[in-house]
């Protein structure tokens, strides 16, 4: 077998059958690249040659010996080949079988030496090395095998293909592989230490030491962050030629906003506000995060962007994940700036609204607020992002707001981008899940952030307990007590999710679809509705709140609940983004386990929003050590970044990403938490762009970003 490429399909390869081919299509691999990028996830180690006489059960092992004797016979019980050898060396003897593989009597002779690795298992009273794998060896030159001694690579389990097969048809192809061109200049290699691309993908497979895996590893590893940032570092260049309207304020105005204001900024929204304000100013398009804890007063700043936006006459689109929460914005902008009068509106599936300030709403139909827009009429349009997406035609966008959400996602760019493509708005996002900080400048490394870090003055602390199933009834005490003094709680229910599944439960994870999980969401909710309405809290006006209510409902029940309508809210994790509601102290979380802690900080942020002492009760029939140490670690927290950054460690960075597949290779996805690397891979690619912003003098590299841009997905 020579002249094996990368591009080669596999049934070309000499010795793969089409039964193979047809088990590893399945796993999305057809060529032999896709094989060799299908990575062993642990390696067992058998660079230690042990004596035969120390060999111990269940150890995975290499042996060097001689053949004493070997022989192939047909058991009788289940019509198996079995192949039997005895091997020898100075300290003792012993057996090795293997199943259906009778060819193996013609490899191995008696009298010569080999070196075998394999696992050492007992089964009835006879000890033996199981299926070992083999090579000849010279005996007077023991200790130089170089495929049973060393790391053997242990690949994902996949249905019909073992770790071994995927040895046996590896090796080979490793070893007629032509020469891999490396797209990763030399230079970089030699600067961070990496082993080339064709060095790198035989350690990952078969390492002689730890070492030399850890090597491999981090090369790809390093590829696949570099490229990542040549992505963000690239889009931030292209943004920085591109022209957006300026909309510069006059100190003043911008002093007659904040004057204004029913409460005084604090000195971290001053600082994020300038920054914003800076940008708006320059006819480039912002593109910033405005990160801070719940509660931290985000939004008033992204308002006042609005109206300084609106003052040089432009448009700004205010986009919130829920309608809930798009008219909680809508009331809130006509509630803190009742002088702004440029035409501030609601546009959700259910409701249009059209507001000149003063109390003068307007409600008019759908098509008539679209005209009033198109004509520029109206300067801040708060919706859904699907209201927006749907072709609202702006007269004159200049600054787009997304709440709740990390940054931009291509298609809502898209949308806005539609009919104006020279020009960009200006885009702002909020969010109150902090970026831990190896995300931020990897994943999120083409925003500029701007963080709140403070809360208004006189928030109290919330209370936060952990609730053991005996002391539910308490709680419930507790809680009604609240009630009483005219106080409002929320009741979460246990989270239902794909993929997810709390800690203690050892049976794997739950696969639900996203239909089944609404379903199950929904059966939960009711439940825990009728459970509290009819049994615990009958005579107290009790309201659900789910993901399957039109968006007319939710916000009916949010507004009758912010109101005071109603005493108790039960919700699914619907109501986690945004929702104010001042007069709520109690946050009860139904199977707080099955959250991460940066989405149960969310939650407790719903409450400790008044004047009155707030508590957070996170119920858990878990009564697992990690369990409860998780949950401690929300009761110690200073603030989000804290939390975001042990999530990172506990749940890894998917939850920072969304549900989402981001294209983003295991061994990627893992190095987003070193921090070492991120800024190797930060700084390698800043040096190389600023000599060559084209990538021109490197092709190859050039060649492999483009396939990489259009394989990663990052919202
Ligand atoms: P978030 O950052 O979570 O989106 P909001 O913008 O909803 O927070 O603000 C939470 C509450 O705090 C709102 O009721 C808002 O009016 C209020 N708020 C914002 N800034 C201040 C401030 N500087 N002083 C007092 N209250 C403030
Ligand atoms: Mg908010």
């Amino acid at each position: 077998m020579a002249g094996i490429q990368l591009t080669t399909e596999l049934s070309a390869v000499p010795g793969v059958g089409p039964k193979f081919t047809a088990k590893l299509q399945k796993l999305g691999i057809r060529t032999v690249k896709d094989l060799l990028w299908h990575f062993p996830f642990r390696y067992e180690d058998y660079s230690k040659i042990v004596p035969v006489g120390e060999l111990a059960v269940d150890q995975s092992a290499t042996i060097q010996g001689m053949i004493n004797q070997i022989s192939t016979r047909r058991t009788w019980k289940k019509n198996l080949l079995i192949t039997e050898a005895i091997i020898v060396d100075d300290t003792g003897g012993i057996k090795a079988t293997w199943f259906n593989q009778p060819y193996v009597t013609n490899i191995l002779k008696q009298g010569h030496y080999y070196s075998f690795a394999g696992k050492v298992t007992r089964s009835n009273r006879e000890i033996y090395l199981a299926s070992p794998s083999y090579e000849p060896i010279d005996s007077a030159r023991k200790g130089e095998a170089k495929h049973t001694a060393g790391l053997i690579p242990i690949y994902p389990e996949t249905r019909g293909l073992t770790s071994k097969g995927l040895r046996f048809l590896i090796k080979p192809i490793l070893r007629s592989l032509d020469p891999v061109e490396d797209f990763l200049p030399e230079e970089i290699l030699k600067e961070n230490k990496l082993p080339s691309l064709h060095v790198a993908i035989k350690r990952m497979h078969f390492p002689l030491q730890a070492a030399d895996a850890a090597g491999a590893k981090k090369r790809f590893a390093f590829e696949n962050l570099f490229l990542l940032q040549l992505n963000n570092l690239t889009a931030k260049m292209k943004l920085a030629e591109t022209t957006a309207p300026a909309l510069p304020v006059a100190d003043q105005d911008l002093e007659h906003m904040v004057q204004n204001l029913p409460f005084q900024l604090t000195a971290s929204q001053k600082d994020s506000l300038h920054e914003i304000i800076a940008d708006l100013a320059k006819p480039r398009p912002m593109n910033r995060l405005l990160q801070g804890d719940v509660g931290s007063g985000k939004t008033v700043l992204a308002a006042i962007a609005a109206l300084v936006a609106a003052k040089d006459g432009a448009q700004t689109a205010f986009m919130a994940p829920t309608e809930v929460l798009a008219s909680q914005h809508y009331r809130t902008i006509l509630k803190t700036f009742p002088w702004f009068d440029g035409g501030v509106a609601l546009l959700t599936a259910n409701k249009t609204e059209l507001s000149f300030g003063d109390g003068i709403t307007q409600k008019m139909t759908k098509g008539k607020l679209l005209k009033e827009i198109a004509a520029g009429n109206v300067k801040v349009v708060l919706g859904t992002h699907a209201v927006i997406q749907k072709g609202v035609a702006f007269a004159n966008l200049g600054l787009a707001i997304v709440d709740e959400q990390h940054r931009f996602g291509v298609s809502q760019r898209a949308a806005l981008l539609k009919g104006q493509e020279s020009r960009a708005p200006h885009f702002l996002s909020m969010s109150a899940t902090p970026i831990p900080r190896t995300l931020s400048l990897t994943v999120f490394g083409d925003l500029d952030l701007s963080t709140i870090t403070e809360l208004p003055p006189g928030r109290k602390e919330i209370t936060t307990k952990i609730v053991a199933p005996e002391n539910r009834k308490k709680a419930y005490e507790f809680i009604r007590q609240q009630i009483e003094k005219g106080r409002q709680a929320f009741v979460i229910c246990p989270r239902i999710e794909p993929g997810t599944v709390s800690e203690d439960e050892s049976k794997g994870p739950l696969i639900l679809s996203e239909a089944r999980r609404k379903a199950l969401e929904l059966k939960s909710v009711k439940e825990e509705y009728e459970k509290l309405s009819q049994k615990v809290f009958p005579d107290l006006r009790v309201a659900m709140l789910h993901g399957k209510m039109k968006g007319k409902e939710k916000d009916q029940i949010m507004k009758d609940f912010q109101d005071k309508k109603y005493d108790i809210l039960v919700s699914t994790s619907v109501i986690e983004v945004g929702v104010d509601v001042p007069n709520a102290t109690i946050m009860m979380i139904e199977g707080a386990d099955r959250f991460g802690l940066a989405q149960l900080y969310q939650f407790r942020g719903r409450v400790g929003r008044g004047e009155h002492q707030s508590f957070c009760f996170l119920f858990t029939d878990s009564g697992s050590a990690t369990t409860h140490a998780r949950l401690d670690s929300l009761i110690e927290a200073k603030n989000g970044f804290e939390l975001a950054e042990k999530d990172l460690q506990i749940r890894g960075p998917g939850q920072f990403l969304g549900d989402k597949q981001t294209g983003l290779p295991d061994v990627a996805m893992d190095a987003l938490q070193d921090i070492l690397l991120v800024k190797a891979t930060r700084d390698t690619a800043k040096a190389l762009l600023s000599n060559d912003p084209g990538l021109s003098a490197h092709p190859a590299l050039l060649k492999k970003f483009q396939e990489f841009q259009t394989a990663i997905h990052l919202e």
